[in-house]
Formats: C-alpha cells, sequence, structure tokens
C-alpha cells in the first residue's frame, strides 16, 4: 500500500530512500522488549552511512508517535515496577473484544433481520440491539446487507494515516487482474498478507460460486477484520516482526493453510505498507516462506514458496538484496482511495507500484487491452512504452514511459534526464551540481544555461 498521499511519487521515492531519515533497523533481537505490537525492532541513528550513538528498540508496526511511543535505550535497565506497568499497558491496549467473541457476534448479528443490523461508524463495529444505546450519539449505518457483510473494505473506512496503516485498496480492476492471474497459474490457496480486498474478493467468490474453489487466508494488523471473518479466515498479525498476535494457536492455523494437501499450490500475496523497513518486511516473509517449507515434501526442498509481492518500482533494488530470485513486473496496481495513483492514461499520474515475484517472468500475462506486450528476447511482459534498448538488451524502463540509452552513463535513464557534465551522471536539468552549481547542465562551462549551450547548437 502506498503512504504518500498528497505527494507525487518523486518525493515518496526521495523520502523513501534507503538510509533516508538517517535510522538504521538492527533488527529483531532475541530477548526485545515488547508494546502492544509485539515484540519491538532495534534500531540506531546513523549519519553519512555509519551508525551514531545508542542503540535504542521501538515499535515495530508505527513509525508515528502518537501511534504507540514506546521506547527503550538497548542497554536501558528497567525496574520490576516499570516492567509491570508495561506489561499492565500492552495488556489493556488490546482490542476490546477477542477473535473469539467477534465470532460469537457475527453468528449472532446474522440471524438479526435486516431491520436490526446496524453498523456504527464512530466505533467501527457491528452492533447488536442491545449495545443501540450505549451508540445513539454515533453514526449508525442501518440494514446492513449480506452484500455488505462480505465487503468489510468498503464498510470499514480505510485507515489512512500516513505512517502506520497506510490502508490503499485495490481497484477493483487490479484487484481482479491479480486473481484472475492467480487462477490462471493454477494457484488454489492464497496467503493474502495485508491484502484485505483481495481475501474478500476470494472469499466473497467461493461463498457464492459453487465451483470456484480458491481458498484465502487473511494476515492483517488491521483488527476491525477480526468481525467478519473466523479464525480459519483471518490472523491478528504484524509483518514487521512476524507477530501472531493470537500465539502459537494462530501461527499453526497458518502452517496449515500452507500446507499442500491434495495439490492445492499455494501463492502468498502481500502489500505492505512502504515506510522504508524492507529488511523487517523481508525477514517476516522468509519466516513465512519457512513456514511453507516445513510443510512439504522433499521434492520441493529447493523451492520457495511462490509470491507476488506488491512495492512501489523504486524499492526494485532492495527487494532483490534480500531476494534475489525476484524480478519486477511492469504491470501498474492501482487503487481505489489515491488520487495520484490512478492508471495511466485515465488518471492523473501512472501508478509507481509493480508486482516483485519469484515466478518465472514469461508466466505473468498483462493484459493486451491495457497496452501490456511481450518481448521475446526479454522473455517477459512489459508496459507499451517500455522499448526495447539494443545497448542494454532489455526493455529498461521502470516508470512506463519510454527511457533513453545514455552512452556516457552506458545505461538507460529516465527520458526527463540529461546528462550532467559536472556530476558526470544524467540527472533533471533543475538539479543542482554537486560540483560548479552555476555552470551550463551540458558542457559545465559558466556564462550560459543548457538551452543556450554551444555544444547542443549541431541539434
Ligand atoms: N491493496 C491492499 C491493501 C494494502 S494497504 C488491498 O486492497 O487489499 C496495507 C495493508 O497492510 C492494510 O490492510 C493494513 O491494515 C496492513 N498493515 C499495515 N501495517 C501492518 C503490519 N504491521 N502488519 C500487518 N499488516 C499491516
Ligand atoms: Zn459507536
Ligand atoms: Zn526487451
Ligand atoms: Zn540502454
Ligand atoms: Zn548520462
Amino acid at each position: 500500500g502506498c503512504v504518500m498521499a498528497g505527494s507525487g511519487a518523486a518525493d515518496a521515492e526521495a523520502l523513501c530512500a534507503p538510509g533516508a531519515g538517517g535510522l538504521a533497523l538492527l533488527g529483531l533481537a532475541p530477548n526485545a522488549p515488547t508494546c502492544p505490537h509485539g515484540p519491538a525492532l532495534l534500531f540506531v541513528k546513523t549519519s553519512q552511512g555509519k551508525e551514531e550513538g545508542r542503540r535504542f528498540y521501538a515499535c515495530s508496526a508505527c513509525r508515528d508517535r502518537k501511534d504507540c511511543n514506546f521506547f527503550q535505550w538497548e542497554d536501558e535497565k528497567v525496574s520490576k515496577s516499570r516492567l509491570a506497568a508495561r506489561e499492565e499497558y500492552n495488556r489493556t491496549h488490546q482490542p476490546s473484544h477477542t477473535h473469539r467473541q467477534n465470532m460469537e457476534r457475527y453468528k449472532n448479528f446474522v440471524l438479526l433481520p435486516l431491520a436490526k443490523r446496524r453498523f456504527c461508524q464512530e466505533c467501527q463495529q457491528l452492533l447488536l440491539p442491545e449495545e443501540w444505546e450505549k451508540h445513539s450519539n454515533h453514526q449508525l449505518l442501518c440494514e446492513i446487507s449480506t452484500a455488505q457483510l462480505q465487503s468489510p473494505s468498503q464498510l470499514l473506512y480505510p485507515l489512512e494515516n500516513k505512517k502506520t496503516n497506510a490502508q490503499y485498496l485495490f481497484a477493483d480492476r487490479s484487484c481482479q487482474f491479480l486473481l484472475d492471474l492467480i487462477i490462471d497459474l493454477g494457484f488454489r490457496r492464497v496467503l493474502s498478507v495485508g491484502t484485505p480486498r483481495l481475501h474478500e474478493m476470494i472469499q466473497s467468490k467461493a461463498s457464492k460460486e459453487e465451483d470456484f474453489r480458491v481458498r484465502s487466508l487473511l494476515l492483517d494488523i488491521d483488527f476491525r477484520y477480526s468481525q467478519f471473518y473466523t479464525e480459519d479466515e483471518f490472523c491478528h498479525y504484524n509483518m514487521f516482526n512476524h507477530y501472531f498476535f493470537a500465539g502459537e494457536a494462530a501461527r499453526e492455523t497458518c502452517r496449515k493453510f500452507l500446507c499442500q494437501d491434495s495439490g492445492e499450490r499455494v501463492i502468498m500475496v502481500t502489500d505492505p505498507p512502504f515506510g522504508g523497513l524492507v529488511e523487517a518486511l523481508a525477514s517476516s516473509f522468509k519466516r513465512l516462506m519457512a513456514l511453507w517449507k516445513d510443510t512439504e515434501k522433499e521434492d520441493a526442498i529447493s523451492q520457495e514458496m511462490p509470491m507476488f509481492w506488491i512495492f512501489p518500482y523504486f524499492f526494485e533494488s532492495r527487494i532483490l538484496e534480500f531476494f534475489p530470485s525476484f524480478t519486477m513486473m511492469d504491470y501498474q496496481v492501482d487503487y481505489d482511495n489515491h488520487a495520484l495513483y490512478k492508471h495511466g492514461k485515465t488518471g492523473r499520474r501512472q501508478s509507481p507500484v509493480r508486482i516483485f515475484t519469484n515466478l518465472t517472468p514469461r508466466m505473468i500475462v498483462l493484459p493486451a487491452e491495457e497496452g501490456y506486450r511481450f518481448c521475446a528476447i526479454c522473455q517477459r511482459y512489459v508496459s507499451s512504452g517500455n522499448q526495447h534498448c539494443e545497448i542494454c538488451n532489455s526493455c529498461t524502463s521502470k516508470d512506463g514511459r519510454q527511457w533513453k540509452h545514455c552512452f556516457l552513463c552506458k545505461k538507460c535513464v529516465k527520458p526527463s534526464w540529461f546528462h550532467c557534465n559536472n556530476c558526470n551522471c544524467c540527472a533533471l536539468p533543475t538539479h543542482t551540481c554537486e560540483k560548479a552549481a552555476a555552470g551550463c547542465f551540458v558542457c559545465g562551462q559558466a556564462g550560459h544555461k543548457r538551452s543556450t549551450c554551444p555544444s547542443l547548437s549541431h541539434s
């Protein structure tokens, strides 16, 4: 899920660049203290790539201190009374109902006649008649239909707070594309990690169409979903520290789901918030892969669990660092509640969000109606603007626009870039040179600008 509402992809690119913010993640330490979101992660401040200062623990899930202000120095001595207070705090900061209680409530809710089915928009909760009183001053939705119960992502408001949940829901077209692709590839089980809308599409089809055989298990930190799904359909999970809130039983549910009995192949699909903790995500995904491997028969020892990791293209090198077997697909994933990232031609901007996968690229067929075509040399589907570069011998565009080859950089670059002789690399014409800031962007000499550079006069 993309995060940067109101800012363009370029800003997001800068904000999310590795090292931005000056914090380095050291990871999940064995005896890490816990906050309401499970074990905290170990961080250290950095300056110019070097670790600096004391290491500290902070919440894994919330990058906004307003959402969870857990903080502890690594070498800090925590008193018994503070530990007890912390435990008490963690206990009291859990959801008011357990998953099981929510299931009990749901059973009673669906027995109610339509006229008595109410949903509190303020508390984001299905209400039973005896609770109406308590919510009398709240905004309520009435006559909640079965169709609405099957689309909780429409009923619940998206948690858009930038830093923590960043809930950006797939546009129907993208969700349908993903599901069709999954089915065409022969998968029958989907581990949906932070993809409630995909999960919902699968669940709702399974309940309507008798010969629809795909099953999904949703892992998400958004506990509101436990009102709509059983413990076999939803696990309260934190993907930054691989934490199952309901403990071993939930982990076991997940492990069982990953068992490929009766040849039902499984794929994991994830669309995490992209706040920069790529290594934390990668480490959790590796643990999920290991859970899958545990369940595997001998013949698959060398294999990896198939996966779609949905993430912006400018994280390509970060993802490949952790998953060298992955390839980035050109398909642009679109979102409903993100005005900036609507589809190319009709929306204001092209989505920067892509699918990264460890499946063979040529198997990922992209829709011709949307302009994607097959490059026989690259053996993968590419976007219409992505031209095969003879020199690079690959379809080099990352953002869907046609890139151009720079002979000096020896690679393809964005169409808006020019080779800067000062910096000795390609950059936006508006960039500030690292060396002589005042010189011409093209030749580097003082006294004229790029538009009047004598070295360009022949063209
Ligand atoms: N496009 C997806 C939603 C992606 S938004 C869809 O339409 O289905 C990111 C999702 O990740 C949200 O559902 C959010 O609740 C979930 N999420 C955010 N932080 C998380 C965390 N730490 N652990 C697990 N899930 C998280
Ligand atoms: Zn209420
Ligand atoms: Zn090509
Ligand atoms: Zn090139
Ligand atoms: Zn160049």
